[in-house]
């Protein structure tokens, strides 16, 4: 039967009138709020789509990826999730409408409903409550973000699940967050309500009745106006949270907190008092507004024109600059509009090149000729995983004689097959998955830059790839250069390689951004960017340099 913990509080996240109001950065925040106050929290997202995980949805519709340290891919809010609090989501952090469907069908063919008519009430909403408090083990507080807006058609069954819990665990236990939107009108000079009104209304004909109202609004909202929307909604005046637009996102649990946020959560839940503790968060937030330089880095990717899809990408090299307390601007390249020529006028001002994972042979002539650039320019490079078999590719192409080499991925017919599936050829995929997902040990060489980045000898990083690198290739590879300075325990899959003589040049096999977190930036991107900005540097004293120069040659100017 199914039990609830009783010690375990629950706040459940949902959103009203419009999507991408930010939800999952609402729900991280306050994870992280109640944290600083020394709660043990946890963590959920819940999925109203069908798909039975994110794995096979486009980056360009649904955002990146995330992987967890298990190696399930999950929904791009987790990233939010692990880089606000101290958690590390796994297998139970996510699940979606498909997933619960798959299980209740599974059961329903074992026979486990003893010849019951299988019905959405109450049996995929009691599957929906034992996925949220099969994780509430552990943690004094679990946060539940329900996806999707509410009036929607597929989030019913899971806005039913949590109107249950909170019967289940009573009044005490658990408390309801719904973020909507509060827009300003220019036309008026007002701010509006209604769509507020309108979506708590929605909420309570379910039975949901909210307890804290997150509104979104370009401004602070004036205390006339959380009167209205408290005395509308049927909820306390101190209970109607600004959640103003700032500048950057890590700032949002200071503006929750200053709201009074997390005092609401801890008298509705009857939680014992503890003092508030932000400082590190302030800190970081002061640092990454009071940058004491920038760097610029080129990314040559095949998603560019869509932010989402490389989120903790982004995120992550935000935090290799605020270790060095500068401000990292991103310069997005097409990795397909890099016909020769752009090169030039595309990266040659950047300070740094980073070529990101992706799937399909789209871009990567381009990212091939992005990293030659790179290599011979002598201008910092990260490569990350599609990053690294594009430069093996260039590697095996440009300087071991290998002309044609390429990934399988991308020609099948290749003569020199420097990248393949080699887990195909072990037999490990035989049973399903073909993808290797997760966390893996890597072993890193002496003296290389990934064991100086690490400060250990070894890397725990996770991948999310089909291909490897065909280590059948490396004697060439390694005579024209290129140094493997990580590698598996078993040592049969490459991790890390590196060109010993280039100022900074890594490419990995794995996704360490996903990883970084901004009070424990990766130590990768936290390299990268330093030899990023001291590649800048270096081309100010030359600039310097040569102006000095014209100065000595022509005493007129
Ligand atoms: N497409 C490549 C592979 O499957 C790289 C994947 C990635 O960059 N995540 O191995």
């Amino acid at each position: 039967m199914m039990k609830s913990k009783r010690s375990t509080k629950y706040i459940f996240v949902t959103g009203g009138v419009v999507s991408s109001l930010g939800k999952g950065l609402a729900a991280a925040s306050i994870a992280r709020i109640l944290e600083g106050r020394g709660f043990r929290i946890t963590m959920q997202k819940l999925d109203p789509y069908i798909n039975v995980d994110p794995g096979t949805m486009s980056p360009f519709q649904h955002g990146e990826v995330f992987v967890t340290e298990d190696g399930t891919e999950t929904d791009l809010d987790l990233g939010h999730y692990e880089r606000f609090t101290t958690m590390t989501a796994d297998k139970h952090s996510n699940f979606t409408t498909g997933k619960i469907y798959q299980s209740v069908i599974e059961k329903e063919r074992r026979g486990d409903y003893l010849g019951a008519t299988v019905q959405v009430i109450p049996h995929i909403t009691d599957e929906i409550k034992e996925f949220i408090l099969r994780v509430s083990e552990n943690c004094d507080i679990q946060i539940v973000e329900v996806g999707g807006t509410v009036g929607d058609i597929e989030s019913l069954p899971f806005l039913e699940a949590i109107r249950q819990i909170r019967l289940d665990v009573g009044r005490n236990n658990a408390a309801f967050v719904h973020l909507t939107l509060v827009p300003w009108i220019a036309t008026s000079g007002e701010l509006k309500t209604k769509p507020t009104q309108h979506s708590v209304r929605e909420l309570r004909a379910i039975g949901i009745q909210p307890d804290i109202l997150l509104c979104r609004c370009d401004r602070a909202i004036p205390q006339e106006v959380k009167r209205k929307i408290a005395l509308f909604c049927n909820i306390s005046e101190d209970a109607v949270i600004s959640a103003r637009d700032v500048e950057t996102i890590y700032e949002v649990p200071l503006a929750l907190s200053a709201e009074g946020i997390d005092e609401i959560i801890m008298k509705l839940l009857d939680l014992p008092y503890r003092r508030k503790s932000l400082k590190d968060w302030e800190d970081l937030v002061h640092r990454i507004q009071h940058p004491v330089d920038e760097v610029t880095i080129g990314i040559v990717g095949k998603y560019v024109s869509y932010e989402d899809s490389y989120k903790s990408l982004n995120e992550a090299l935000l935090h290799g600059g605020v270790a060095a307390s500068l401000k990292v601007r991103l310069k997005w390249v097409e990795a397909e509009e890099m016909a020769n020529g752009k090169l030039d006028s595309e990266l040659s001002r950047v300070d740094g090149i980073l070529v990101p994972g992706g799937f399909g042979v789209r871009g990567v002539a381009g990212m091939i000729e992005a990293i030659r650039y790179a290599r011979e320019k002598r201008v910092p490079f990260f490569g990350i995983c599609l990053g690294l078999q594009c430069a093996v590719i260039e590697c095996a192409r440009n300087l071991a004689g290998l002309p044609d080499a390429d990934s399988t991925e991308f020609n099948e017919a290749t003569p020199y097959k420097v990248i393949y599936k080699l887990r195909d050829l072990l037999g490990v995929d035989a049973l399903g998955g073909t993808m290797r997902l997760g966390a893996y040990t890597a072993n890193l060489a002496p003296g290389s830059l990934a064991r100086q980045a690490y400060g250990e000898d070894v890397a725990i990083d996770r991948h999310r790839h089909r291909y490897e690198v065909n280590q059948e290739f490396l004697p060439k590879l390694t005579a024209a250069g290129l140094k493997v300075s990580g590698l598996s325990p078993d040592g049969k899959f490459v991790e890390i390689v590196e060109y010993p003589e280039h100022p900074w040049f890594l490419a990995c096999q794995f996704h360490p951004e996903y990883k970084s977190r901004p009070l424990a930036p990766h130590p990768l991107f936290r390299d990268f960017v330093a030899a990023s900005y001291r590649h800048k540097q270096g081309r100010r004293a030359n600039v310097a340099f040569q102006d000095q120069d014209v100065v000595t040659t022509n005493p007129h100017r």
